[in-house]
């Protein structure tokens, strides 16, 4: 893209008042973000120059952040870093992926070398978490948004999605929900009743991919998809694809302290079903393959916990504990909802 001559404006920041240039900027700290012996030619050139295994499939993703709509503007950079990378690896761990390379858009305001440097640091550790490289990007000037594009390998013909799914299958969920929804409702001031705000904190603003879940779950998982506007939305997109509907127990939704104390005093279940930002997985798993996911699940010290059944019948039912049909709940998030 064209540039201005100009260096990017800076704070007076003892770092960035000299004015740090595009290319300064992108050199010292987005330069030397993983090391892959598939990345023929990283960050500096006009492309990146990839080497695929012959034998995979590529799963490619892009998810943008916004500031004011998916973060405020008081957030740490350094988890945003980290979070703008992650629901890109829960995107590729749906698909049973695993993360190889990274493309980085940033549009920011104003060259401040403390957010940048939170920022990098957030990326990095976790592309260094999972083998990852940030093999180029975009910089640019404007109201602060972050795009990262990563692609991952998966065997050929082995990924997992969303169409897979068949009456008789039973229904999975990792970790629990609900966390993330319950921070950002107390983020609002919405629920002073908390006792841990710092716990469920750490789940909004610092979810970990389900990557090795994902990728163990190849050849067992019949469909999978990741939980980011709640498990009703998200699990709907799977039942859509698949043709299929489901009952989900709502008794035995995997929940914190927290969002439990919070639904047994409220009743509020769409906290866990509809408030999204888990980036926990939903799986459907051919029933005869239970012990599979089991002993997966002990194995990779991840809690996999049955929430329900696909059934022939179209449509999501949720059943209370004495096997009545709650009604009414809302449906997730979604960006463009309430537009006319
Ligand atoms: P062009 O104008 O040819 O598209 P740029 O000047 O935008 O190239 O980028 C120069 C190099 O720096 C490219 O290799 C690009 O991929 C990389 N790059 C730019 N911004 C980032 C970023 N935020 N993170 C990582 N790499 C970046
Ligand atoms: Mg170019």
């Amino acid at each position: 893209m064209p540039r201005r001559a100009a260096p990017m404006p800076g704070r007076q920041d003892p770092e960035t008042a000299q004015g740090l240039g595009e290319f300064e900027l992108i050199e010292r700290y987005f330069s030397a973000c993983g090391k892959r012996n598939d990345v023929l030619l990283g960050v500096g050139d006009d492309c990146a120059l990839l080497r695929a295994p012959p034998d995979a499939d590529l799963a490619v993703t892009v998810d943008t952040l916004v500031e004011g709509v998916h973060f405020s503007p008081s957030a740490d950079p350094a988890s945003l870093g980290h979070k703008a990378l992650a629901v890109n690896l829960s995107d590729l761990a749906a698909m049973g992926a695993e993360p190889a390379w990274a493309v980085l858009a940033l549009t920011l305001p104003q060259v401040n070398a403390h957010w940048l440097r939170g920022f990098s640091r957030g990326f990095s550790v976790l592309a260094a978490r999972y083998g990852v490289q940030l093999i180029g990007g975009d910089t640019t000037r404007g109201p602060l948004s972050v795009t990262v594009q990563a692609t991952g390998f998966v065997p050929a013909g082995e990924a997992l999605q969303r169409s897979g799914a068949r009456p008789g299958d039973l229904l999975y969920v990792t970790g629990t929900l609900g966390d993330a929804g319950l921070a950002l409702r107390f983020s609002r001031g919405l629920n002073p009743d908390i006792q841990h705000p710092e716990v469920l904190q750490q789940r909004l603003e610092w979810p970990e991919p389900r990557v090795s879940v994902g990728m163990g779950l190849r050849g067992t998982a019949s469909a999978a998809v990741d939980l980011s506007d709640g498990l009703l939305a998200d699990l709907g997109h799977v039942l859509a694809a698949s043709h299929v509907g489901a009952r989900v127990h709502v008794a035995s939704l995997p929940l914190g302290s927290e969002v439990r104390r919070y639904v047994a005093e409220t009743g509020d279940w769409g906290i866990a079903l509809a408030a999204g930002d888990d980036y926990e997985l939903c799986v459907a798993v051919p029933a005869h393959l239970q012990s599979r996911v089991e002993d997966l699940g002990r194995k990779l010290g991840c809690c996999l916990t049955q929430v329900g059944l696909v059934e022939r019948q179209p449509g999501l039912r949720c059943v209370a504990a004495d096997g009545r049909e709650i009604l009414g709940l809302p449906s997730g998030y979604q960006h463009f909802a309430s537009d006319g």
